[in-house]
């Protein structure tokens, strides 16, 4: 069960500056390791003490994934690109309005400023068992405490369930669907490239991920 402290367990942070860097310490300490973006979703799960990793590689110094930039056939961007930059870019704005909206709908202009559309597209289920430390079908246990008719499951699945009923809650998620995005992964074995579809994957597929990305 999640108990709500007042400091965060003390880990290793590595701030690289390239991602060949930040790829190396995440395989240096595979198992062990978080990768940070904004932190909006990743100290909740810290200060909740539901997760605890001795290694916190944070993406904020590598400038090779921020921004938006111009290529041949449409726009690329970078993943830690804040939401309010991706909501404001004309690019953006002009040519795939469906995200500047989605972008434009997360929460606050507080959250929006802090957080990447990396991060937002990483996030983790905010399914209020699993998010507490309830050792649920997706934390690993035998049982789904969500799909009682009686439970806390009002923004959870109407389609789409299999054990698990806990939706993705991405605002950005779709929009990028809807575009036809592709997504680059980044790993120590090259980068892969997805269609957005396939970027996002639910519980049939792995009850334990939200997304392709493996830790
Ligand atoms: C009060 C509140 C309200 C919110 N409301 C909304 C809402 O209305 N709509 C919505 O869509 N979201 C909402 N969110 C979620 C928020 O948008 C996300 O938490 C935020 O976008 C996460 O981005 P971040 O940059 O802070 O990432 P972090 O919190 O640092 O990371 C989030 C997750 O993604 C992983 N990650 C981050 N970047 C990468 C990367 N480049 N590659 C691989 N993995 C990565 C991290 O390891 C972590 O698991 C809300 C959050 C809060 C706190
Ligand atoms: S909906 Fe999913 S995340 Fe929530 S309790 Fe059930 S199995 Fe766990």
């Amino acid at each position: 069960m999640a108990k709500i402290r007042d400091m965060i367990p003390a880990f290793e942070l590595f701030q690289p500056t390239t991602v060949g860097d930040a790829l190396e310490l995440l395989d240096e300490h595979r198992g062990q390791a978080w990768v940070l973006a904004g932190g909006l979703d990743s100290f909740d799960w810290f200060k909740d003490r539901v997760k605890r990793p001795s290694a916190v590689v944070d993406l904020g110094g590598i400038s090779e994934l921020t921004g938006i930039r111009d290529v041949e056939d449409g726009i690329e961007i970078g993943a830690m690109t804040s939401l309010t930059e991706i909501e404001r870019d004309e690019r953006v704005r002009s040519g795939f309005s469906v995200l500047a909206d989605a972008a434009r709908h997360v929460a606050t202009p507080q959250i929006r400023n802090q957080g990447t559309l990396g991060g937002n597209v990483s996030q983790d289920t905010r399914c209020w068992y699993y998010r507490s430390g309830w050792p649920c079908y997706r934390a690993g246990g035998n049982t789904c405490y969500a799909a009682a008719p009686q439970a806390m499951n009002r923004e959870h699945c109407i389609m789409g369930r299999s054990r698990c009923v806990a939706v993705n809650p991405s605002d950005t998620a779709p929009a990028l669907i809807a575009v036809d995005a592709k997504m680059v992964v980044e790993s120590n074995g090259g980068s892969t490239v997805h269609d957005a579809e396939d970027f996002f994957i639910g519980p049939a597929i792995d009850i334990t991920r939200m997304t392709v990305m493996k830790s």
